[in-house]
């Protein structure tokens, strides 16, 4: 199938062409004709499948259809997204696809200042890309009003209720009309996020794009057993070996993150890390010093990495194994995005040899083990020193999980 033949306008056709894109993904294939259709859409697609484009699209034309030309911009279209990164993201790809259109945009997230945001939104925008909290913020304001939305998006709502937002949604689907046309996309669809779409989707198409919670196909996973204290040295042997020039690692805690990072500095690898206590410019410098290839390794925690798009990104490291299989999913997913090949690789200790039994089960796949491996795990029990070590990481992570739940239900 090709773009024309989604019956979308020539503006946005050209768009596509000078974003070098050449023909829809499956989810594009499925989405975009519903939503030009005026269905409320379920959709459970992960990111890399070009699920943004999906939605962003068919908005964009149906806007620019009815309101292309009018004077004043009316609020049409609102696109919520639980993370600053994908907020930036979805705006970004927004307004390539909208180059040739009179469809206005903006987007709007916490941790920066608001005038920039107020002032855009005081020119008019017929789309708002928006974090629940600044949205419900600048609305308290009297800056935003809801009330001539015509299309809703819920982008990754099963992050959103990790996170803590689903007050917060709640609070902005009281101030939505009823009616109205809903898209509801997941990466997973666990029992709680499925109620909720129950809740907001009238009669919904279902779109699916690969089974839930199962990985990218496109994507090889490998998996590394060793001891916790052998994990750096272990990683930078894969860094050294495998000729790695772009690749995101995951690490579990900011600490952690940090840590890492001056430890590959320091063995000469170009490199930067971004968490959530990193300033907002600070996470957007490092995202594009990555990018532009100008590091070659961005060391992450998972809410920071949400919304990482790179289209060529081809390695994703996990440094720990996520408690969470989910997490997995998520993280490997930054992977072989829109069909390109991309490589896993996890690295585990026997602690979290549990996770990886998980992971497994969940994907229905083994990882593969790779048997060249100079630090394989042993059973040896940790030395004193290692324990004490260790010990002291466990309280670490446990604050910060919890200074993390209380700043999100802030
Ligand atoms: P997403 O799943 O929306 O995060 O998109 C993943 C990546 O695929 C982004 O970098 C998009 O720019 C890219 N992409 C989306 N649609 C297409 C397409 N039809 N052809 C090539 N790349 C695409």
């Amino acid at each position: 199938m090709q773009f024309e033949d989604l019956h979308l306008m020539p503006e946005i056709l050209k768009a596509l062409k000078l974003r070098k894109y050449e023909k829809p993904t499956p989810i594009q294939e499925k989405v975009i004709p519903f939503i030009l259709d005026k269905n409320d859409v379920l959709g459970c697609a992960q990111t890399g499948t070009g699920k943004t484009a999906a939605f962003a699209i068919p908005i964009i034309q149906r806007i620019q259809k009815i309101e292309g030309g009018h004077d004043k911009p009316v609020l049409r279209s609102l696109i919520l997204t639980p993370t600053r990164e994908l907020a930036i993201q979805i705006d970004d790809n927004i307004k390539a696809y909208s180059k040739f259109t009179d469809v206005k945009h903006a987007v709007i997230f916490g941790g920066v200042k608001q005038h920039e945001q107020v002032r855009k939104l005081k020119q008019g925008i017929h789309i708002l890309v928006a974090t629940p909290g600044r949205l419900l913020d600048l609305i308290s304001q009297g800056y935003i009003d809801l009330s001539t939305i015509k299309i809703f998006v819920l982008d990754e709502a099963d992050r959103m209720l990790d996170m803590g937002f689903i007050n917060d949604v709640k609070k902005i689907l009281k101030l939505l009309p009823q009616e109205r046309q809903t898209l509801f996309f997941s990466a997973t669809m666990p029992e709680d996020i499925r109620k909720l779409s129950k809740k907001i989707l009238v009669d919904p198409k279902r779109v699916e794009v690969s089974p839930p919670s199962s990985t990218a196909e496109a994507i090889e996973q490998y998996i590394y057993y060793t001891n916790k204290p052998d994990k750096k040295k272990l990683l930078l042997h894969i860094l050294k070996n495998k000729d790695m020039d772009h690749v995101l690692i995951f690490s579990r805690t900011k600490h952690g993150a940090d840590k890492l990072a001056r430890f590959l500095k320091k063995n000469g690898f170009k490199v930067a890390a971004i968490h959530g206590d990193k300033a907002q410019n600070q996470r957007q410098k490092a995202l594009q010093l990555f990018k532009s290839g100008d590091i070659q390794a961005l060391v992450a925690t998972d809410i920071a990495a949400r919304g990482i798009d790179i289209i060529q990104l081809k390695y994703v490291i996990n440094l720990d194994i996520p408690n969470e299989a989910e997490t997995y999913v998520h993280r490997i997913g930054r992977s072989g995005r829109a069909g390109k090949a991309g490589i896993a690789i996890s690295i585990s200790d026997p602690e979290e040899n549990a996770y990886v039994k998980d992971i497994e089960k969940l994907i229905k796949q083994k990882l593969s083990t790779v048997k060249d491996n100079p630090f394989p795990q042993t059973d040896k029990p940790m030395t004193a020193e290692e324990k004490k070590e260790w010990n002291k990481e466990k309280q670490r992570r446990k604050k910060e999980f919890f200074a993390n739940r209380k700043k999100q239900r802030r």
